[in-house]
């Protein structure tokens, strides 16, 4: 029989994409998801891409009854890959309570259900975030981490520290976080990726837009940093490379090939691309000509950071593949999917 994953935000960008590769690695997937950022017909997508229609049950993670009655229905669940989150760093500064409330309500809702259902094995969705500016670069996950820039920044160090203590506290369970860097692309079937709702917060979202016409400049956030060419630099991470990882971590906590019962990775490429050196990839690798401008920078960012990735490199054995001409390029056919460009 095959083992049974739930996956938490499964209609959502990176939750989505993990489905894909769990069913492809043979594993029977239940998603659950609210749908507050994301869409049904995901789910349609999925199937379309791998033949199998992974079971899905719309609710709010957030309340706690429905929690335990979707674990009182599905038995069979080995492990959980919580994705499920609000993610908007601004809008998390504007709306606190929300963010705090649906990040970590969802989070205890669901350690809560893995001590009482007897649930052994969780996969958190973390963030490098938690490192803020790092003073000494590529980060590893020695690193210290800083005080957090943002409450949704908040929620992930919160979240991580909450799975710390529950695990220690609690017999038989396992989790591994995973520190994601910045996760980019699409699905090469071009039939899920990145759906933001609005205008995009997002660099390579906002890129695509541009070059579909959707929006008429891309504002490239400052060139004063101290940076090679004054851009910040950040680690972009192929979205089906990062789904693959997730796939490596559940493995390794159903084998108990785990060396703790507590685990954290950074999951990047280990290379840092500044937002003009990414601009160029784009326009070299899609053809596509793109309207941008130099403006001041905003407020929040961070000047650079980048991955140290040898502990998953050399503890998960996962390593990212995709270059980024094939990553910008799969956003791109994503984008000309979903507006019919041809
Ligand atoms: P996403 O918004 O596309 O997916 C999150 C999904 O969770 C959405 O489908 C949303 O509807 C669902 N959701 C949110 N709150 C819920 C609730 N209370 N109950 C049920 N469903 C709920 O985001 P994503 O980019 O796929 O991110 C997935 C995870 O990875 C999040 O935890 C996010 O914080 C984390 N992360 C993302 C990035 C990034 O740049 N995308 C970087 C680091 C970490
Ligand atoms: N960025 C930009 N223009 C945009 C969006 C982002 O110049 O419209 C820059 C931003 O200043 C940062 C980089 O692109 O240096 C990555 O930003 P993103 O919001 O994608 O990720 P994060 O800030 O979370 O690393």
């Amino acid at each position: 029989m095959k083992n049974q994953i739930l996956v938490t935000g499964g209609t959502g960008y990176i939750g989505s994409h993990t489905v894909v590769e769990l069913q492809q690695a043979g594993f029977d997937v239940v998603i659950v998801d609210n749908l507050c950022n994301s869409k049904a017909e995901v789910v349609d997508n999925i199937e379309k891409i791998t033949g199998i229609r992974p079971q899905f049950e719309c609710f709010d993670l957030t309340e706690r009854q429905a929690v335990r009655d979707f674990f009182g229905k599905y038995k069979q669940i080995k492990a959980i890959i919580h994705f499920a989150a609000l993610k908007a760093v601004g809008e998390s500064v504007s709306k606190p309570l929300e963010y705090y409330r649906n990040n970590l309500t969802a989070l205890m809702n669901i350690l809560e259900a893995m001590r009482d259902f007897g649930v052994p094995n969780i996969v958190f969705s973390s963030s490098c975030t938690v490192y803020g500016q790092p003073e000494h670069l590529p980060v590893t996950e020695s690193t210290p981490r800083l005080p957090a820039e943002s409450p949704y920044g908040n929620t992930k160090a919160i979240s991580e520290d909450i799975i710390r203590d529950f695990c220690k506290a609690t017999q038989g369970v396992s989790a591994i976080a995973l520190r994601y860097f910045n996760p980019i692309g699409a699905h090469p079937s071009a039939l899920i990726g990145e759906a933001p709702v609005g205008v995009p917060n997002n660099l390579v979202p906002y890129i695509t837009q541009t070059a579909a016409g959707i929006r008429q400049q891309l504002s490239v956030f400052g060139n004063d940093y101290n940076t090679p060419d004054g851009t910040p630099i950040r680690d972009y991470i192929n979205v089906v490379d990062l789904s693959k990882a997730h796939v490596v971590a559940i493995n390794r906590l159903l084998n108990g090939s785990n060396k703790a019962n507590y685990e954290y990775f950074n999951i990047g490429t280990g290379r840092g691309l500044s937002v003009m050196e990414l601009v160029n990839a784009f326009i070299k690798s899609t053809g596509v000509d793109l309207n941008y401008k130099i403006v001041g920078r905003r407020a929040g960012d961070i000047e650079k950071i980048w991955a140290d990735t040898s502990l998953a490199n050399n503890e998960l054995g996962w390593k990212a593949e995709k270059n980024i001409e094939e990553t910008l390029l799969s956003a791109w056919n994503w984008e000309k999917n979903v507006r019919g460009i041809k």
